[in-house]
């Protein structure tokens, strides 16, 4: 399948990989296509022999259009996040480590520091527990995450979007340094001072407005 998504894809497989958000061949990535199809991951193939006749092209009812394999068994998830948000265009998912404990431990997780503001945006919520790749997963998934980049799914890992790829994966790394840095101070204080809101919405204008426009432009 030649497709630049594709290429964009198999970075990010890499990325995810340096940047210690997978184990094994869990977690998957998804870009959405200019016409509103969908280029996922394949199941069970690991990161560092994929191929780009590995990838799956989908359309948004989950129908695979090309690619020998099958696709993520988290296609549903991805194809609901589309639906409901309009600015979100690639979606990372991945069982890292910190976000896997607070799956498991919190109902949320507060965000601490500005750059945690500025790339995930709002608190991080917690799903309710659904079983993996099931319709009422994207549900939960689609509702915890709400206008938020990144959400923690129960007893089970996280899931971060972004307009681009490049910030979807900051997303995933920003929301695995956000449940590492809220986990940790636990342990020091039971209730660390977190950021409000309405201090985390204002940082979040000022990345959008100024530093990401930034970037982009030098890229
Ligand atoms: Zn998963």
């Amino acid at each position: 399948m030649k497709l630049k998504e594709s290429i964009l894809i198999l970075q990010a497989c890499e990325d995810i990989k340096e940047s210690n958000l997978v184990f094994g061949t869990w977690g998957n990535i998804s870009v959405l296509l200019e016409n509103g199809d969908v280029l996922i991951t394949p199941s069970g193939i690991p990161y560092d022999s994929m191929q780009e006749e590995d990838l799956v092209l989908c359309d948004m009812n989950g129908n695979v259009l090309s690619g020998g394999k099958n696709p993520s068994s988290e296609l549903k998830m991805h194809t609901s996040i589309y639906k409901s948000r309009p600015d979100v265009k690639a979606i990372v998912h991945t069982h890292s480590m910190y976000a896997s404990i607070a799956s498991a431990t919190l109902e949320e997780v507060p965000l601490l520091t500005e750059d945690l503001a500025m790339t995930i945006g709002g608190t991080l919520k917690v799903t309710n527990y659904k079983t993996a790749g099931t319709q009422e997963l994207a549900d939960e998934v689609v509702k915890a995450l709400g206008n938020v980049n990144a959400v923690i799914i129960s007893n089970h890992g996280q899931t971060a979007v972004g307009s681009t790829l490049d910030d979807a994966i900051l997303a995933a790394i920003m929301c695995e340094k956000a449940c590492m840095l809220y986990v940790k101070s636990l342990e020091i204080n039971k209730s660390p001072r977190v950021l409000s809101e309405e201090e985390i919405e204002k940082m979040r204008n000022t990345y959008t407005n100024f530093y990401r426009k930034l970037r982009a432009f030098k890229e």
